[in-house]
């Protein structure tokens, strides 16, 4: 295994409390009975971490947060959708480090309920501190941005403009961190993971991990990913194509080609942030099983697509199967008429 050292020489604020656990749903299994089909299932907790309500962001702000600082910045402006977990994070992470922080916030889910809008990660954002800019239809973000970047310039202060989902290769690093850390851990707990079941939104966790395991030499092929924003093709377009630019970004020659990557399509349903009735039965099969909360954007969506997976057999009998807990529950709150 190559030294996972690697990450040192990137500028980094810390932000999470060490590695997040590996737990058995035991319960779910039971819950599943014979549908399991000999299949074991564990959960990552990436939602299990102390700053702003946790969530797999709280990884890629670390190493964006540092880049900020190294470039000399002292505001963050992050993109989003209305109901990001990425705004929130970066708005809690910013309180934490002493940077300004402004949100701007696109609205890509047709939902104007005032719960939608306000509640939620909304709420939590401006508890934070955050200047929140809560964009109308058709209204670009990245001009947004950019705009607010020259007029904060101006003023003689610095801003780094955080994309959405924060999946630059940067911010892909904190996916590369975990990729060693599921490696370490699997072998302390003397579990091989046959298949890792994740959501795929901007496509930053998936490409972190797949340029992980690709480094120490896992086989990409055990991870799978649902596609819950963009069409399965091109998704999987635009995460070879990330993961190729952090394994640029990292240096050395090994690069992917599409069909290294599994990426399913068939959870997305109406598009993102729609919901599905798989998806809301997936939500409600953990929480009644296990008390944990999975979002209804993201991971409600991988978790029914894993189900599924299980219960028709296309995963084989004794396998281990891991799924990335990613947090987001906040989005819970906005979803209220849903569930
Ligand atoms: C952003 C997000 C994801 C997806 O991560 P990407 O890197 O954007 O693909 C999954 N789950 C939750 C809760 C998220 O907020």
């Amino acid at each position: 295994m190559q030294n996972p050292d690697i990450l040192n020489s990137f500028p980094r604020v810390r932000l999470m409390n060490g590695p997040t656990p590996i737990q058995r749903l035991d319960r779910l299994e039971e819950l599943l009975g014979e549908e399991r089909n000999g299949v074991s299932i564990w959960a990552k907790r990436d939602d299990f971490m102390a700053l702003g309500g946790g969530g797999n962001k709280l990884r890629k702000l670390e190493f964006l947060l540092g880049q900020a600082r190294a470039e000399g910045c002292d505001t963050v402006i992050a993109i989003g959708g209305v109901q990001s977990n990425f705004a929130r994070l970066a708005a809690a992470a910013c309180a934490k480090t002493g940077l300004a922080c402004e949100l701007v916030l696109a609205q890509m889910v047709p939902r104007s309920s005032d719960i939608y809008q306000s509640n939620g990660n909304v709420l939590l954002d401006r508890l934070f501190g955050a200047r929140v800019h809560l964009l109308s239809e058709g209204q670009d973000a990245a001009t947004f941005a950019s705009n607010r970047a020259d007029e904060i310039a101006s003023s003689g202060s610095r801003a780094f403009i955080a994309v959405l989902g924060g999946s630059t290769p940067s911010g892909c690093l904190g996916y590369v961190d975990c990729a060693f850390e599921i490696a370490s851990q699997s072998g302390e707990i003397g579990i091989e993971f046959d298949r890792i079941v994740m959501p795929n939104g901007s496509g930053g966790m998936h490409a972190g991990l797949a340029a992980g395991f690709a480094i120490i030499g896992t086989a990409l092929s055990r991870l799978t990913a649902y596609t819950v924003l963009a069409s399965q093709p091109s998704a999987l377009e635009a995460t070879t194509d990330k993961t190729n630019a952090v394994l640029g970004l990292m240096g050395g020659d090994i690069r992917i080609r599409p069909h290294d990557l599994r990426i399913d399509g068939s959870e997305l349903g109406g598009g993102y942030g729609i919901p599905t009735e798989t998806m809301i039965e997936a939500v409600r099969v953990i929480g009644r099983s296990e008390g944990l909360l999975v979002d209804p954007v993201y991971g409600g969506k991988a978790l029914a697509g894993m189900l599924a997976a299980i219960r028709s057999g296309s995963i084989p009998r004794g396998s281990h199967v891991l799924f990335i807990m990613t947090g987001g529950s906040p989005g819970l709150y906005a979803y209220q008429d849903t569930f």
